[in-house]
């Protein structure tokens, strides 16, 4: 189980999660890589029951163009909140260089859990990006590898 606090470059937006999360995944997909404006996103995939809103609700802008996800920012900063699933309602994306763990007690423990588990989409990966660690690495996201599909056999 998590205890994550996120919140966006202005500070005017916060949120918590409390519950299990799914693997780590740094994907280099084109959409990633331009939502971030980096190397690559990297992500968890938590259960919405388990996200709330502290503040700042009213600064969430929703950016509902791509197929499968709709991308939440906050209005003020730009910042990347959440994502949305469409084809998977009850679950959100959490991008973890917002968030940080809350329960110092177990910070080890979830420090370990947030660690990335592989690379996704990796024929897409910026040109000038090389990939230095030894986690696996997928052309695309198959499904068996999904955080979403690891949560729902829980
Ligand atoms: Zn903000
Ligand atoms: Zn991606």
């Amino acid at each position: 189980m998590m205890n994550l606090r996120g919140e966006c470059l202005c500070g005017g937006v916060k949120y918590e999660y409390n519950g299990e999360t799914g693997p780590v995944i740094n994907c280099h997909c084109n959409e990633c890589r331009k939502w971030h404006g980096s190397a690559y996103r990297t992500r968890t995939v938590g259960k919405k029951a388990n996200f709330s809103w502290l503040s700042g609700e009213e600064n969430v802008a929703f950016y509902d163009r791509l197929p499968n996800v709709i991308k939440t920012f906050c209005k003020i900063c730009g910042s990347n909140l959440i994502s949305l699933y469409k084809d998977n309602e009850g679950f959100i994306g959490l991008p973890l260089g917002a968030v940080e763990i809350v329960d110092s007690m177990k910070k080890a423990e979830q420090i370990e859990l947030l660690k990335p588990s592989y690379h996704v989409y990796v024929d897409y990966k910026a040109d000038w990006h090389d990939i230095t660690d030894n986690l696996p690495q997928y052309k695309e996201l198959p499904d068996e590898i999904s955080s979403i599909h690891k949560l729902k056999q829980d």
